[in-house]
């Protein structure tokens, strides 16, 4: 569909952050590119303009991130939490803006915005730990008149660059460690959802942070691709599709820095004959159609297990919870389904529907032709579901990214399993039942990193860890939680001696 180039004014208030943060300073990008920033649920209204940095300008970000480090990395972790205590407190202030401009610039509904902050406030919660998380291991006396202790120390300069379904989570599983841990941090939101990260950014700065400690740099593939190789930057977090992440990966540990590339998913979920069909079905629903399929997280292949009746009866009530669902703006109390978040995005999404129905696939819910009558702009797309779907299908096993499901059938747990194995990913995979023995087989067999029983969206809270196996993950180390304190520190093991007492002689104390 081509987009209408009308113009609004850029949404009140925010048009700041679509400038670059650089050296503590709010700046206008000098690069080549600038885009326009687009409501999905209605795309004439333009959110904001962002022009993106210039080369010269990404060096200087790098460079004043890189002194700053000098200054932070001094301050100790007692006075660093503090900052942490007022940014969680102006994220909670400002925590309806936040929510608001993730609405209108991702297009998610209001309430999936507002768990997503929400989220992203609990790695705040889970950083303001950072005494603690900091301490390393002591064992005294390894020796005569010897100790040994683990110290932790920043690793420089880092760069998170996220994807554009979560502007504000995912900016929020780096952020906040990696500035406890005493890094700086050059944020390079996507370019499709730029400006909830710069507003982050912006409240991290005014909690107290010294210039440069928190760095914003607005550009897409080549912004992302200047920083990676910047000679400052020591260590990189991307989240994003997997091809992308493999190469992030390989380009930036080969210039010998630290890095963790989260990529795409597949993610199964697994309905047994024994499965309390009525009380899962909002899980499945909620997993594969929330965000309009666009979470890596997201449900995107089901299968029903059992006999072919007990087949049909999951794939039936499934199709016809999917059909009711309301689509509609994040912001209208009553959608159910929000759009997709561009134009462009909606026509790859329709895309991957064709190639379903030209591999044979049988659709059994078309959700492409579903419009929302009063915002005919908007990036709508309906719930749409694929059955009789071979396995090697391309549908089944490449990610689509949208409110389209695919639905498979196994005859028992072990057929099952295999299935969802055979994906290249290995994100996360749910099972629904009533069954413990089934949940052991599951949890012990299936080959993914987020597994979920009797929900469909397993993600670990901010104090566990957060990644996948496979395709879905590059690098050892997941986000946040505590792998993140060992991505944003290095260690060194100190073994000191000092000329204690004389030996103790037998009856010391
Ligand atoms: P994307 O890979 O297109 O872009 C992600 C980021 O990478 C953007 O900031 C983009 O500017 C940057 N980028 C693009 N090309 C680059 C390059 N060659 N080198 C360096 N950076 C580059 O992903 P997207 O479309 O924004 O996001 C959707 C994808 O993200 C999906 O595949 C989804 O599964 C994945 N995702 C994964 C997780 C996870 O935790 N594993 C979480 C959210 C999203």
């Amino acid at each position: 569909m081509a987009t209408q180039t009308q113009r609004t004014e850029p949404w009140s208030g925010h048009a700041a952050f679509g400038r670059n943060f650089i050296g503590g300073r709010w700046v206008p990008g000098e690069g080549p590119h600038t885009r326009l920033i687009r409501n999905p649920a209605d795309t004439t209204e333009c959110v904001a303009e962002v022009r993106e940095a210039s080369a010269a300008q990404i060096e200087e970000g790098c460079e004043a991130a890189a002194r700053a480090f000098t200054v932070w990395r001094a301050v100790p972790a007692t006075e660093r939490v503090r900052v942490l205590f007022r940014y969680r407190q102006l994220l909670e202030d400002r925590f309806d803006d936040l929510a608001t401009l993730v609405v209108k610039e991702n297009g998610k509904l209001l309430s999936e915005a507002r768990g997503s902050v929400r989220r992203g406030i609990d790695v705040v919660e889970f950083a303001c730990g950072i005494p603690s998380l900091l301490m390393g291991k002591t064992l005294p006396e390894i020796s005569r008149d010897v100790d040994s202790y683990v110290v932790r120390e920043p690793v420089g300069v880092a760069v998170g660059i996220p994807p554009f379904n979560f502007p504000a989570m995912i900016p929020l599983w780096m952020m906040p460690l990696a500035v406890a841990c005493g890094n700086s941090f050059v944020l390079k939101p996507s370019e499709k959802s730029p400006l909830t990260g710069a507003m982050l950014a912006s409240f991290l700065a005014e909690s107290g942070l010294p210039p440069g400690v928190v760095t914003v740099i607005h550009g897409g593939r080549e912004t992302a691709e200047s920083l990676i190789a910047n000679r400052h930057v020591r260590a990189v977090s991307f989240v994003g599709s997997s091809a992308v992440a493999e190469s992030v990966y390989r380009t930036a540990s080969a210039a010998g820095k630290r890095v963790q590339a989260l990529g795409g998913a597949k993610n199964h979920l697994v309905v047994m004959p024994d499965a309390d069909l009525a009380r899962s079905m909002p899980a499945l629903i909620g997993s594969t159609y929330g965000c309009a399929g666009q979470r890596c997280l997201a449900g995107s292949v089901i299968v029903a297990v059992g006999d072919r009746a007990r087949q049909d009866e999951v794939v039936n009530r499934f199709v016809d919870s999917a059909r009711s669902l309301k689509l509609g703006d994040g912001m209208d109390p009553a959608a159910e389904l929000c759009p997709v978040q561009s134009h462009e995005h909606h026509d790859r999404v329709i895309g991957w529907i064709e190639r379903g129905v030209a591999e044979g696939a049988r659709l059994a819910l078309d959700g492409r032709h579903t419009a929302v009558p009063s915002l005919p702009r908007g990036a709508f797309l309906g719930a749409s579901v694929f059955d009789d779907v071979a396995p090697e299908m391309a549908i089944a096993r490449e990610e689509i990214f949208g409110p389209v499901v695919v639905m498979l059938r196994a005859r028992d747990l072990d057929e099952a399993i295999a299935l969802a194995n055979r994906s290249a990913y290995g994100n996360s995979a749910s099972i629904f039942t009533q069954s413990g023995a089934a949940v052991k087989t599951f949890r012990s067999r299936i080959q993914c990193g987020m597994i979920g029983v009797n929900l469909g969206v397993p993600a670990p809270m901010a104090f566990f860890s957060f990644g996948g196996w496979k395709q879905s993950l590059f690098g050892d180390l997941h986000a946040h939680g505590p792998d993140a304190i060992e991505f944003y520190t290095r260690k060194k093991v100190v073994t000191e001696r000092w000329f204690g007492a004389e030996a103790p002689k037998e009856g010391w104390v």
